[in-house]
């Protein structure tokens, strides 16, 4: 296999500890500096802290639409995990490359970069923006402020590459995410005592069972997508604290819960019926013994899902980059849903790697794979630039 274009990208982009916990900012300085050596002017859009960035940079002319590759720099953390090497420093074994962020997603950003030189020497007719962003990992927390810069620039790209691993299959769509902190707060009494309290564990529990049944009722039910494994939207709680000691009512309740909606499944309509029983059912017997207990519901989280129609532009165009006609959809949450809904660019994802190597141990991404996608990258030179 030949040697790949983006090697030493990948090589560099991986020694970087981006864990989404991390700053970002020695990544991003990097890439900052590698493109302006180019001969480009990235834009850096910042937390509030100044401790993490997006960037966003335009190749080629900047007075029309163009084509955007998007990617996030963070990965995810490797505590607790049993690597068989170092993950912030590639090792290539097999026909593949460990670390972590081979898969998910530094080896999308390297080739990005790697073709980043190709694309301005060929003399682009059509420009290609980058924007890589922080905090994705988190629950595509870092792309917002981006993506409030963008809504506002005079032109925006027509369509978007969303690399997350696919493995090169082009996928039209993803569920939507959102995450809510509820906490129950009760009133403490002592045990013996008990309807002198409120027991926020146990209407917490309420809340729980109302939402599994609405999980039931979407299995049951639909909205249905077949493309999905799971063809339904899935609600799920996943943490819950609450109580100190047997013989106290307990006062607070925390949980945290998700659900992952289809596209066309309207998420408002499914957090305002868990209010409202909440509202209506739970918190009047709550109230009934004292009026200073409640339920909170804030939400932590917000990606919406992406539903691309199969004869888009964007997926006709992407297609024929893959070498390929079939598509798929994936299950994970991506930053593809808040380019479509909040900027209104068509988006679809393709990407080197598969989704079953992120986020564990031992990740790694084929060779085959990076090279497939410096193929992709390569037909794109092909169609956005003046030379081939
Ligand atoms: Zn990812």
């Amino acid at each position: 296999m030949p040697e790949l274009k983006s090697r030493s990208l990948i090589d560099k982009l991986i020694s970087f500890d981006t864990t989404s916990r991390n700053p970002n900012l020695d990544l991003i300085n990097f890439v900052d500096g590698y493109l302006k050596d180019l001969g480009l002017t990235p834009l850096l859009v910042f937390n509030e802290e100044q401790t993490k960035a997006n960037l966003y940079a335009t190749l080629g002319p900047e007075d029309m639409p163009g084509i955007m590759l998007s990617g996030h720099t963070d990965v995810v953390p490797v505590d607790g995990q049993n690597w068989d090497s170092d993950p912030w420093q590639v090792l290539e074994k097999d026909g593949k490359l460990f670390g972590r962020g081979t898969c998910d997603m530094k080896g999308f950003i390297a080739i990005c970069l790697a073709y980043a030189p190709i694309f301005l020497e060929r003399g682009l007719k059509t420009p290609v923006h980058l924007a890589f962003s922080y905090d994705e990992e988190i629950g595509c927390i870092g792309v917002q402020t981006l993506i409030e810069k963008m809504k506002h620039m005079p032109i925006k790209p027509a369509m978007c590459i969303v690399g997350e691993p696919t493995s090169m299959e082009v996928s039209l769509g993803h569920k939507g995410k959102r995450s809510y902190d509820i906490t129950v707060r009760g009133l403490e009494a002592h045990s013996s005592l008990t309807p002198l309290g409120v027991n926020a564990i146990e209407f917490g529990a309420e809340l729980i069972n109302y939402m599994t049944g609405m999980a039931k009722r979407f299995a049951d039910e639909g909205p249905f997508d077949d493309a999905y494994d799971v063809a339904h939207t899935t609600v799920h709680t996943g943490v819950i604290h609450g109580g100190s000691a047997l013989n106290i009512v307990p006062k607070e309740c925390v949980i945290r819960c998700e659900f992952r909606n289809l596209a066309e499944h309207d998420p408002d309509s499914i957090i305002a019926e868990i209010e409202s029983f909440a509202r209506d059912t739970l918190e009047p017997r709550m109230h009934a013994v004292d009026m200073n207990t409640g339920i909170d519901i804030v939400e932590a989280t917000d990606a919406p899902g992406l539903n691309t129609a199969a004869d888009a532009e964007v997926v006709t165009f992407v297609k024929s980059l893959a070498g390929r006609n079939d598509h798929i959809k994936v299950a994970f949450a991506t930053e593809a849903g808040l380019f479509t809904e909040r900027v209104g660019i068509p988006t679809v994802i393709c990407g080197p790697g598969s989704i079953e190597q992120a986020h564990k141990p031992n990740e790694y991404c084929s060779l085959e794979q990076l090279a497939l996608c410096e193929q992709f990258m390569e037909r794109l030179a092909e169609s956005v630039c003046e030379k081939s």
